[in-house]
């Protein structure tokens, strides 16, 4: 279980301070499927960098199975198990580096033990990519097959929770519904939870069973998903369910 426990983090900006994320709690099962949705700028990013470790809360905390993420032991046990899939996952590969290096590192960087060779073949196969793909660079890639190196690459340590930012704005839409489908595949069939972050909430309908809206730094509206889409009762809920684009009667 991963859980953000009273989150607040704010950031120096020129002169003054933003109140990036102000008393955030979140709490997500193994095998959960939860949507963050919000405007741009109401904190989304944050919250994932502070429940990867990635930045320490100024208060409150995280916990990991029940252990705080305080100390770089703790925070390096929980990256093996929660893994992340950045906002421009293709833009994220080194170009220099072949396939199989890049699956690789993490793999290295977090002394996982066993056979690594077997390790990337199979993060390979979850995102259905072959062996060929092994030897290619990131120019070698389609913007797809980029896309799944991308998640293959935060699969190969084996997590138990992937948290995705934004990993399907910006696709176009065929490219967009595979990655959706993929991520849905490894949430409904190997139990990965998932915490997915979107202003689209279309994909976050597919994908989560229940959705947290944020604004400026705080949730103001939670619950499951079809209950947020079909009676939003906070205006930026509305704002967002709006935006859907609705399919001509
Ligand atoms: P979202 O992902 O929902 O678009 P973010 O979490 O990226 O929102 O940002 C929330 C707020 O914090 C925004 O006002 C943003 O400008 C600010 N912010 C985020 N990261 C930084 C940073 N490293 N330095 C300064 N301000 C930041
Ligand atoms: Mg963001």
């Amino acid at each position: 279980m991963l859980h953000g426990v009273g989150l607040t983090k704010s950031y120096r900006a020129g002169s003054g301070v933003v109140a990036a994320v102000r008393g955030i709690d979140l709490e997500m099962r193994e095998g959960e499927s939860v949507g963050l949705v919000g405007p741009s700028g109401s904190g989304k990013s944050t919250v994932l960098s502070l429940l990867l470790g990635l930045e320490r809360p100024d208060e409150g905390e995280v916990r990991f199975n029940g252990v705080p993420l305080t100390g770089r032991q703790e925070i390096r046990r929980a990256r093996q198990a929660v893994q992340y899939v950045p906002q421009d996952p293709a833009s994220s590969l080194d170009p220099r580096r072949t396939v199989e290096r890049q699956l690789q590192e993490p793999l290295r960087r977090f002394r996982i033990p066993g056979d690594h060779a077997i390790l990337v073949r199979d993060a390979l196969e979850q995102v259905d990519l072959g062996t060929e793909h092994l030897g290619r660079r990131a120019h070698e890639l389609s913007g797809g097959q980029a896309q799944r190196v991308a998640i293959a690459r935060a699969l190969v340590t084996g997590p138990r929770i992937l948290l995705a930012d934004e990993a399907v704005s910006g696709l176009d839409l065929p490219l967009r519904n595979q990655v959706l489908e993929l991520l849905k595949d490894l949430h409904v069939r190997a139990g990965l939870g998932l915490l997915f972050v979107s202003h689209d909430l279309t994909a976050v309908r597919l994908l989560c069973d229940r959705a947290l809206v944020l604004d400026h730094g705080q949730v103001v509206e939670q619950g499951p998903t079809d209950r947020l889409l079909q009676t939003p009762s906070h205006p930026v809920t509305q704002e967002l369910v709006d935006a859907v684009p609705r399919l001509p009667a």
